[in-house]
């Protein structure tokens, strides 16, 4: 086969075979195919699309090009099943969901990945943990999803690595946003990672790379059908991310919320919810559940009696962190030097805010980054971030600066009372979960 015909014709809008498209992920996966021409297919793709045949049998290959976990030994204890999200500000779910669910009786073997842009990564924010491996041998990660219940690790080299060599390609050609690659791209690591079920949290609003709820939905569709024709069932929630999710942004900022919420500290209810809603779903559909009220109940439980605390401490302690992060998290995680209040100019309530500006703002305090491979801050960030409808004003700031030094703190003062629109009456929060969908 010649590759350039096969860009020529998906250029021109034609159908390409499973043999072509399996040519295509073998030219990735042993660098036969040089960067330009993934590129050139990639922006075919960005503007052709994809049939849904075509999603398939990409997602398939690609799960395929590299090892496939099983997890035979444990299935008969719990169903495999894992959440993604698509990416947002403040997103700390992860080390919430993956130990509820893991107290509630799931297997939660978690591949995540570092941020890029102005969307944060969990691996960063795991990151600030001392001693935590997130890229464990893979007979490490199965001891400790099999012994806590969850683990929270990156992609390793040999886990679908033909994602990997066209993500790295799309990430510098803006090629990225293409529905059809990204639901491949996500999908065939789940693949790979051997699950029963996954469910999405399709970020929208102002901080999703999804802007609005139709490209929300299109993605789930997307998304739920490809995953029915490789037998891994899908399930996705649309959530709200027109503002920071939480109270914090920031990596070991989101580390220490986490820790907060699971040992009966505060619990910012938006995160509340979005966390309890994606667990309910997974344990539904992992038949854990009648139903979501049921489910929920058993979150909440899970939550309150300590055994999500102690299966989070427990996947810290395995993966090298400190086993005592619940009780002594502010002895371990790093502090930035200068904490300020930002107030805003006006009295008010929140109106809207560009949570995509304050997930840049994150990255010009340097605790996010624009270039793949840039070392982070860990410690910079933002906490008691208000959220729409609350009231600010003298007595109560938009958010704490966290910073290395006053020039940075005075930039993101700035950066986020730009990003902040305030109103003179009441506002009423947005829907935090927009819609569940199950069905293509
Ligand atoms: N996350 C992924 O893993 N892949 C994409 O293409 C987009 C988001």
């Amino acid at each position: 086969m010649i590759f350039k015909n096969l860009i020529r014709r998906k250029r021109d809008g034609l159908e390409l075979t499973p043999e072509e498209i399996e040519f295509f992920v073998r030219g990735l996966r042993d660098s036969s195919l040089p960067a330009e021409q993934v590129a050139a297919f990639a922006m075919a793709v960005f503007y052709r699309s994809l049939s849904f045949g075509e999603t398939g049998a990409l997602t398939v290959a690609m799960a395929s090009s590299g090892v496939r976990l099983r997890w035979d030994e444990l299935r008969d204890r719990g169903p495999i099943i894992d959440k993604h999200s698509t990416g947002g500000v403040g997103d700390k779910v992860s080390f919430l969901l993956a130990p509820i669910a893991a107290a509630c009786g799931c297997f939660v073997p978690m591949i995540s990945g570092r941020g890029l842009g102005h969307t944060g990564g969990t691996l960063d924010k795991l990151d600030a943990v001392p001693g935590y491996r997130s890229l464990p041998t893979v007979e490490e990660f199965r001891r400790v999803v099999s012994s806590a219940g969850c683990a929270i690790i990156g992609q390793t080299n040999d886990l679908a690595p033909a994602d990997r060599r066209l993500y790295a390609i799309r990430d510098v050609t803006a090629t990225v946003e293409s529905i059809p690659l990204i639901t491949a791209s996500i999908l065939s690591k789940k693949i790979a990672a051997g699950l029963d079920a996954l469910v999405m949290d399709i970020k929208t609003g102002s901080g999703a790379f999804m802007e609005t709820l139709e490209e929300a939905r299109e993605l789930a569709r997307s998304i739920i059908g490809v995953a029915g024709t490789t037998g891994m069932k899908a399930h996705a929630l649309i959530t709200d991310m027109s503002q920071t999710l939480g109270s914090t942004v920031g990596n070991a900022l989101e580390i220490a919320e986490a820790v907060e919420f699971l040992t009966g500290g505060a619990r910012e209810p938006r995160l509340e919810e979005v966390t309890l809603s994606l667990v309910a779903e997974m344990l539904v559909m992992g038949k854990l559940a009648d139903d979501h009220t049921q489910a929920r109940a058993r979150a909440e439980a899970a939550v309150r009696s300590g055994e999500a605390a102690q299966r989070f401490e427990r996947m810290v302690a395995e993966l090298g962190g400190p086993r005592d992060l619940l009780t002594r998290a502010t002895r371990y995680l790093p502090l930035a030097p200068i904490i300020e209040p930002v107030f805003p100019r006006t009295e008010g309530y929140v109106a809207s805010v560009d949570a995509r500006a304050v997930g840049n703002l994150l990255v010009a305090l340097g605790g996010g980054r624009c270039v793949a491979g840039e070392a982070l801050d860990l410690a910079v960030g933002l906490s008691e971030v208000s959220g729409i409808g609350m009231r600010v004003g003298k007595g109560r700031p938009l958010a704490v600066v966290h910073a290395r030094s006053p020039e940075q703190v005075s930039q993101a003062a700035e950066a986020l009372r730009a990003a902040t629109v305030l109103a003179e009456r009441p506002v009423s929060p947005p829907p935090i979960v927009h819609e569940i969908a199950v069905d293509a």
